[in-house]
């Protein structure tokens, strides 16, 4: 089993930080909005650089004047599978089991862009047309 993790992360804007374990790292896409449940609510990903896997663990804060500085704190985490798909096809479908992303999504590289990809909950019986993102800090 891979593990993913999402980083609730209060830089100078508040951020959510998608991240797969793929090939030894973490890859990883910076979500302005945060994930959804809803398939109807598909949010931009910008994918960022890859983080080694020991970063999955990782809550506290980044000090001023280091990129990113603000709070990190770990909104999700869970295991994946991969369903189909392929990173550098600009596609990936896979099944997330965490405490708040649950089934099957999608993670689609925009046409055109290298690294503006949305991420897409998958119509399934775990999807929730009622989500709303809560976050852990104020
Ligand atoms: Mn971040």
């Amino acid at each position: 089993m891979l593990n993913f993790v999402v980083h609730e992360h209060h830089a100078s804007h508040l951020h959510f930080d998608f991240r797969l374990e793929m090939d030894g790292v973490l890859k990883s896409w910076a979500v302005p909005k945060g994930p959804s449940m809803n398939p109807a609510e598909k949010r931009l990903a910008v994918q960022v650089e890859d983080h080694p896997l020991e970063y999955g663990t990782f809550e506290g804060i980044i000090p001023e004047g280091q990129y990113g500085a603000g709070r990190v704190v770990i909104w999700d985490s869970g295991t994946y599978r991969l369903v189909a798909g392929d990173i550098h096809a600009g596609r990936l479908e896979f099944y997330l089991k965490g405490k708040k992303l649950k089934g099957t999504f999608l993670l689609v590289r925009m046409k055109g862009k290298e690294k503006e990809w949305l991420l897409i909950k998958e119509r399934d019986e775990l999807a929730d047309t009622h989500f709303k993102l809560k976050t852990i800090l104020k």
